[in-house]
């Protein structure tokens, strides 16, 4: 009995430990199962977040490649754009600004219908320029659809601003106006603006809605606008200039025949007063010659006693005999040298020589008149090639004018110095001087300045245009500086080589 009891007690108490055993077991378990749940939670809610993130990589992935889309586009527009710059700024026809965007690759743009009308103000109508995509009768229902919305465009080139469908404040009933009209889904209308000339507008539109107009291309669509203007531009200011410089060449060419036809005759005129010239003096000198030569064979006496009064007054015939012989041969010269007759020598001569003789030949009259002559003649001036006759009788005139010209006490100075290949000679004096407006006339023929000292002294007017040919004939130059009451330089270049 004993046993037995002991035996259920032994049995509860074994059930006590397996109950307790089993709940510190499950307890365990629940523990675990705890964890496990939490861990999987962890585990769904990191599966949803990459879900998540594959969603949005999808998405970016799609608008890269929109964007890349848009940027292709973009590229092709500006080749596009940069090709027709090109095209059309090389050209300076207006036709052929036109020419070459019709052969350029516009449709590359993606709108395969353009076209352009310029506003002609003198007819007062919208005419076609360009057409790229359309049929004869489509683009005539257009030119008829623009002239008879002539409002709206000329409204579009005043306010210089682009027009799109794409455009948020385009009035919907004029967007389906002009998509049914032009045949197109999206378009872009950009006005072209010339500073001169007639203006206008450029039209790009597309009928393919994959490809419709976005801010981009109406951008782009603004700026070729704006390039055809300056081309524009450029074409009328080159057809302008081209047109100016025409009739100036015209007018160049008018005036040179004139002038050449003037110079002829005056060259024709010139040579017969030289011809004139040069027979009357022949004329004259050989009747001169035998009345001085008669003069002085009646002033020797050898044909008869003279009585005085006769001497004195075949004096006289025989001085302005003289004086007239003198002056017919001043005009031959003129004339031979004029009519190229004269050959000029060019002879290596001393020019302090020639200054020498010159005032050896003035000495007396020099004297008499007190006159202070000096020279100052650079070393490297001295040698000129020039005729020696002819160079003396330069120094002659110039040396005894200034002498003429110049009062008692006065000074005369002869200088020269090297001027390139050229030997300068100054004669300058205190004399009278020449009043500025006799200084264009002073080298012509027979010209004398009215003043007292003329009206005294004689003279023909002939010296200073005989010198003037004889220094152009060495092909020098002469010209003169004179203040009124102080003095004159006359100035002249000869040459110091032979040739
Ligand atoms: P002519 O001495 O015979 O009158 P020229 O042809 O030598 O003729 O000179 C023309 C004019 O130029 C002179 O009449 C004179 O009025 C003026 N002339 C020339 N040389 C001088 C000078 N050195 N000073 C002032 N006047 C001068």
């Amino acid at each position: 009995m004993f046993a037995a009891e002991n035996l259920n007690t032994i049995l509860g108490l074994s059930s006590i430990f397996a109950i307790i055993l089993l709940a510190i077991v499950i307890a365990f378990k629940m523990d675990r199962i705890k964890q496990l749940q939490a861990a999987a939670d962890k585990l769904k809610n990191s599966l949803g977040e990459m879900d998540e993130q594959a969603k949005l990589i999808v998405r970016t992935d799609m608008e890269l490649n929109k964007t890349q889309e848009e940027l292709d586009k973009k590229i092709t527009g500006l080749y596009a754009l940069q090709r027709l710059s090109r095209e059309i700024s090389t050209t300076m026809q207006e036709a052929e600004i036109f020419k070459r965007i019709n052969n350029s690759r516009l449709d590359d743009l993606g709108f395969e219908k353009t076209c352009c009308f310029l506003y002609d103000g003198r007819k007062g109508v919208f005419t076609r320029r360009l057409n790229i995509g359309y049929t004869g009768d489509e683009m005539e229902a257009i030119g008829f659809f623009v002239n008879s919305s002539k409002d709206l465009f000329s409204g579009l080139i005043n306010g210089q601003k682009s027009l799109s469908s794409i455009a948020a404040n385009l009035d919907s009933g004029l967007k389906e106006k002009i998509l049914q009209a032009c045949y197109i889904d999206s378009f872009v209308i950009s006005p072209i603006l010339p500073k001169e000339g007639d203006k206008g507008f450029f039209f790009a539109g597309t009928a393919n809605l994959e490809s419709a107009i976005t801010e981009g291309d109406e951008e782009l669509i603004t700026i070729m606008a704006n390039q055809i203007g300056q081309s524009l531009d450029n074409a009328r200011l080159f057809e302008k200039t081209w047109l100016a410089q025409q009739e100036l060449e015209k007018k160049v060419e008018e005036r040179t025949r004139e002038l050449s036809r003037a110079l002829e005759e005056l060259k024709l005129i010139s040579k017969r007063k030289t011809d004139f010239i040069s027979s009357v003096s022949h004329e004259l000198r050989t009747p001169l010659t035998s009345i001085k030569g008669y003069a002085s064979i009646l002033l020797t006496g050898k044909l008869g006693e003279i009585p005085a009064e006769l001497k004195d007054r075949l004096g006289k015939i025989n001085r302005h005999s003289d004086e007239l012989v003198h002056m017919v041969n001043d005009l031959l010269d003129i004339a031979r040298i004029e009519a190229g007759k004269v050959l000029m020598k060019r002879e290596p001569l001393e020019l302090k020589k020639i200054i020498e003789g010159i005032a050896d030949l003035l000495a007396g009259q020099l004297k008499a008149k007190e006159i202070e002559f000096s020279s100052q003649i650079a070393e490297n001036a001295n040698l000129i090639f020039a005729d020696h006759s002819q160079i003396n009788r330069v120094f002659i005139n110039l040396v005894g004018n200034a002498l003429k010209f110049t009062a008692k006490q006065g000074k005369i100075k002869i200088s020269a110095a090297k001027v390139d290949r050229w030997t300068q000679v100054d004669i300058s004096d205190t004399g009278c001087g020449i009043p500025p407006e006799a200084l264009e006339s002073i080298f012509e023929e027979f010209y004398r300045v009215d003043n007292q000292i003329n009206q005294e002294a004689k003279g023909t007017g002939l010296g200073l245009s005989l010198v003037k040919r004889i220094v152009e004939a060495h092909q020098g130059k002469i010209w003169v500086k004179s203040s009124l009451g102080a003095g004159s330089t006359f100035s002249f270049t000869i040459p110091q080589g032979a040739e």
